[in-house]
């Protein structure tokens, strides 16, 4: 048999720790966030770039598909191995190579844990802005594939603006360095970004050269409360009418709220119906005429209070609670369905009022918050496992709400990408002629289908 035999020769290149065969240890590494699992044949540690090579021109001679992985967080899928194969474990490639303090920059294996790294940089009085929620576990090298955002990305943008380079392992087997060191360079086609958002289906990333800022001279957090979720939503698009950009901006609904509440006790006040996180930052004078004009503008009956945080330690225990929102979510120990939808942050209202009908129409009940800053908002819809009728009415909900976003000018996923679980869906987006020359890129990089086969095109 083909696994076999490729398993054989993987034994003689990789040494013995850095290789999984059994079941309880495949397990551990068949899952992601979706909840979803399938059996991998096999769990590979590769420790450097000629490592991913080999494997890869092994899986190419025996067909074996090989699936790139970080720390599994992932909501849509990606490193999932549907097709069985060998799970590419990056968490061994976890060195942060080099600091560059003076041209703000620096060189890191894909799996540095994103929180970690930016702790290191911090230390030293630089920044690295993108902080997905699951920044705890999530790896760099997961982030640069899924072009991961999160909460700063209104302010500072996504993943793909701090990618200056990379070193990546082509399917077949070659090592190629992409982009520079330097901030600018224009020579040739520009496959930093091509590999950046591929979700490990064009390459699999073993360095990659990151830009820093320097770090802030000061923060300052805000918490608007709301009698009405409508108001609140409104109220994103009043602050940044009113010539603000803040570092953050995030939503929560009531349901949001009160599971928070249930997984943290006393966070949140108990009668709010929808609020809003607001980090300022920069020099302190700026960032207190910021929220003067914050002030100003989020005002009116519907909204119960609008507070700064008054330390540092209280500021860190509400960002720890927006961070908390999808791990509290499990107390109503239901099935999660999660879409990372973006629209014009000024259609923000009629996206939550339209989610709204859905739900009241198709009788579900969706919880939605988000980084309302720039128009991302993550609408969960929550059903009883097993249950097929609604499972039914969920997957109509997705249609309807994908059919809404894209009317309102969005996009179908912000930052988790499409994975297996919106592949069925991108047609909705993009048209016939953009999925063929994205086939046509895979095909050319991968003419086997080696790499992490099954996902975004599940026909491929
Ligand atoms: C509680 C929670 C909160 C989250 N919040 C956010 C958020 O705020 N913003 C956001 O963007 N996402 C968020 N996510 C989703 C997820 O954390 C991100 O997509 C993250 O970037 C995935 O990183 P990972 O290391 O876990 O990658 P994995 O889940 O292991 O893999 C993700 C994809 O990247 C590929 N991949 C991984 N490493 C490499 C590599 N070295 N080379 C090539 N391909 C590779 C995999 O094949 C897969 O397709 C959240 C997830 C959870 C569970």
């Amino acid at each position: 048999l083909a696994i076999s035999k490729f398993i054989a020769e993987i034994k003689k290149i990789i040494a013995r720790e850095n290789i999984f065969e059994d079941v309880e240890e495949k397990i551990c590494y068949s899952y992601d966030a979706t909840g979803e699992n399938f059996l991998p044949d096999l769990v590979v540690f590769p420790t450097c770039a000629e490592d991913i090579s080999n494997i890869l021109i092994l899986a190419n001679q025996y067909n074996i598909p090989v699936v790139p992985r970080g720390a599994g967080t992932g909501f849509t899928g990606g490193a999932l191995p549907v097709r069985g194969g060998v799970v590419l474990a990056m968490s061994r490639m976890n060195r942060i190579l080099e600091i560059d303090s003076e041209n703000l920059t620096a060189l890191v294996e894909p799996g540095v844990v994103t929180g970690k790294f930016q702790a290191e940089v911090e230390a030293m009085g630089l920044f690295y802005p993108p902080d997905p929620a699951s920044l705890e576990s999530s790896t760099l090298g997961g982030n640069v594939a899924e072009c991961a955002g999160g909460p700063r990305a209104v302010k500072y943008g996504v993943t793909r603006e701090y990618v200056l380079g990379l070193e990546a392992v082509l399917p077949t087997g070659e090592i190629v360095q992409t982009g520079s060191a330097v901030l600018k360079s224009v020579v040739g086609y520009d496959l930093t970004r091509l590999l950046i958002g591929s979700e490990g289906t064009l390459g699999v990333i073993s360095k990659i050269r990151l830009k820093l800022l320097p770090l802030p001279a000061a923060r300052l957090t805000l918490m608007a409360i709301f009698s009405d979720v409508t108001e609140a939503a409104a109220s994103v698009s009043r602050i940044v009418k009113a010539r603000v950009l803040p570092a953050a901006l995030e939503f929560m609904d009531e349901f949001a709220i009160d599971s928070v509440n249930d997984y943290l006790p006393g966070t949140f006040p108990e009668d709010a119906k929808a609020l809003l996180l607001i980090e300022l930052d920069g020099p302190e004078a700026a960032i207190e005429q910021e929220a003067a004009q914050i002030e100003s503008v989020v005002t009116g009956p519907n909204v119960i209070s609008l507070k700064k945080a008054t330390s540092a330690a209280e500021r860190d225990r509400l960002w720890l609670a927006r961070r908390s929102i999808s791990p509290s979510l499990q107390k109503y120990n239901l099935k999660k369905i999660n879409q990372d939808v973006v629209v014009p942050r000024s259609r923000i209202p009629a996206l939550i009022s339209g989610i709204h009908q859905v739900a009241a129409r198709l009788n579900l009940f969706i919880i939605n918050f988000g980084h309302a800053g720039d128009g991302n908002i993550h609408v969960n819809i929550m059903i009883e496992p097993g249950d097929e009728d609604a499972a039914g009415r969920a997957k109509q909900a997705v249609k309807e709400i994908f059919k809404l976003v894209i009317d309102l000018g969005g996009s179908i996923s912000g930052e988790h990408g499409i994975g297996i679980s919106k592949a069925p869906y991108l047609g909705m987006e993009l048209s016939p002629a953009a999925v063929a020359a994205m086939q046509k890129i895979k095909k050319a990089l991968d003419p086997k289908n080696i790499l992490n086969p099954g996902k975004i095109f599940p026909e491929l």
